[in-house]
């Protein structure tokens, strides 16, 4: 069994490091988020054995389970899911870093939140890029007010943008949405948001191709930790 989730995640970092090299980027320009949502926390820490310091976990209730088990290993979690306005305290209080920042409300209770416990996290903003109805991010026009509104709150550090390709086998519609979170990283940078750096794209049925349409992190969930 952790013979198992080794090669797993060894076979993984292979696969980040070959289509690094097929995009002729350096290697450490991808970071692997190991995504860890409904596995038990017992799968958490033998992954921690193993070097996993980051979690991206979707849902607080989980985050908050599995923090009091794993208390003793510090681990850092990456919320990743859709959160829930009401849910913005146990967010401040629990984790590193919120990748799913989609709108407005949620940036205002995360920032009364983090001010009350006097913290400061980072933040990617989750753009849609996909038509599909039932995919959660900001749509990209509203991209320029957002971002200005969100650096105003002290306590939110936006280091860059994430996304979910649409769900398709059509590999040219996959990586246009890829294209697109880059082009609009790119265009923000131009626009003087230049800590916008990171860009959150890749899962475990599309990563290589995120890498090579420029991903800096992969969220890799199903290809470490098995099927869910
Ligand atoms: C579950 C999830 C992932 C990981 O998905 P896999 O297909 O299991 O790799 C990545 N990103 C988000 C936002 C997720 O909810």
């Amino acid at each position: 069994m952790s013979d198992s989730l080794k090669n797993r995640l060894d076979s993984v970092r292979r696969r980040i490091d070959e289509a690094c090299r097929r995009a002729g980027r350096a290697t450490d320009e991808v970071t692997l988020l190991p995504v860890s949502k409904t596995f038990p926390s017992e799968v958490l820490r033998e992954a921690a054995g193993l070097g996993v310091r980051r979690f991206g976990e979707s849902r607080m209730q989980e985050i908050r389970q599995k923090d009091a088990d794993l208390a003793d290993l510090h681990p850092q979690w990456v919320l990743i899911g859709h959160l829930q306005t009401n849910k913005a305290k146990d967010a401040a209080r629990l984790v590193t870093e919120v990748q799913s920042l989609d709108r407005w409300s949620l940036a205002e209770a995360l920032d009364t939140r983090l001010t009350a416990e006097n913290r400061v996290i980072d933040v990617l903003v989750q753009v849609k890029t996909s038509p599909e109805p039932s995919k959660f991010g900001l749509d990209p026009d509203d991209l320029p007010d957002f971002l200005q509104r969100v650096s105003e709150l002290s306590t939110l550090r936006v280091k860059g943008l994430m996304t979910m390709a649409v769900n398709s086998p059509d590999e040219e519609a996959v990586r246009a949405c890829f294209r697109r979170l880059r082009m609009l990283r790119d265009q923000m940078v131009a626009r003087g948001h230049t800590h916008l750096s990171r860009l959150s794209m890749g899962m475990s049925g599309d990563f290589e191709q995120a890498i090579e349409e420029g991903s800096t992190e992969v969220r890799i969930g199903s290809a470490i930790f098995g099927a869910r």
